[in-house]
């Protein structure tokens, strides 16, 4: 069973590992991609808010800005509804 970057190629296009892996930035722990989201959401208030996911190909992780994707392993609904 191929896991990680041995995908790219084969389940995974070239063109699509690019675009959500090897083109951003890997951060090693979610708490640092949230601490880098929030830093860009104070430095870009009108784009926007990126979130952290975890990534199945480095399986670091990476920010999006997505919606609907799959919110990484943190169950939704979380604050106030
Ligand atoms: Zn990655």
């Amino acid at each position: 069973m191929k896991s990680g970057f041995d995908r790219i190629g084969d389940t995974v296009s070239v063109e699509s590992a690019k675009r959500s892996c090897l083109d951003k930035i890997a951060y090693p722990s979610k708490n640092k991609a949230r601490d880098r989201a929030t830093k860009l959401a104070q430095q870009h208030p009108d784009s926007r808010p990126q979130r952290p996911y975890r990534c199945t190909l480095c399986h670091k992780f990476h920010l999006t800005s997505k919606d609907g994707g799959r919110p990484s392993d943190e169950p939704k609904g979380g604050q106030h509804q």
